[in-house]
């Protein structure tokens, strides 16, 4: 007989967050610009975008999924290219759920604007079974 929990996951369930971000049917010259992020008009786009990711009802599902495939353009999940980079490089996997498919986006921001690693240090790690906390 088939052991079921070993069938890999519908791939909609994997996908399906995607078709209820705010960004939906905006133009994705809010979120991915042609110079790569640098300059006036990027920053300007870069802070339109995070306003729409703001309200995204998918903004947890978003983020982790940038940071897992490591996204190299664009906003995600309201983080810039460089906030990105910035958690890549710092850690940001304690504070996803264990199937890496939703992230603490407070806790996140948090740790981008910790100041040194010992600050960072002191932030409590989320247990894997702890209830994920949705961003405000
Ligand atoms: S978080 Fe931002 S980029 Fe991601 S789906 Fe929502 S609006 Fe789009």
């Amino acid at each position: 007989m088939a052991n079921l929990n070993r069938r890999p996951s519908p791939v909609a369930d994997l996908w399906d967050w995607q078709l209820r971000g705010s960004c939906r049917d905006m133009d994705t010259s809010v979120f991915f610009h042609p110079d790569g992020g640098t300059g006036e008009a990027g920053r300007h786009r870069g802070t339109a975008a995070i306003a729409v990711c703001a309200r995204c009802p998918v903004l947890a599902e978003c983020a982790a999924y940038a940071l897992a495939a490591g996204e190299p353009y664009g906003v995600w999940g309201g983080f810039t290219v460089a906030e990105r980079r910035r958690l890549l490089a710092i850690g940001w996997e304690d504070l996803a759920d264990p199937w890496r498919r939703r992230v603490d986006i407070a806790r996140l921001r948090a740790r981008l604007t910790a100041r040194t690693p010992a600050a960072r240090e002191r932030q409590p790690v989320r247990e894997p079974h702890e209830p994920h906390r949705l961003p405000a």
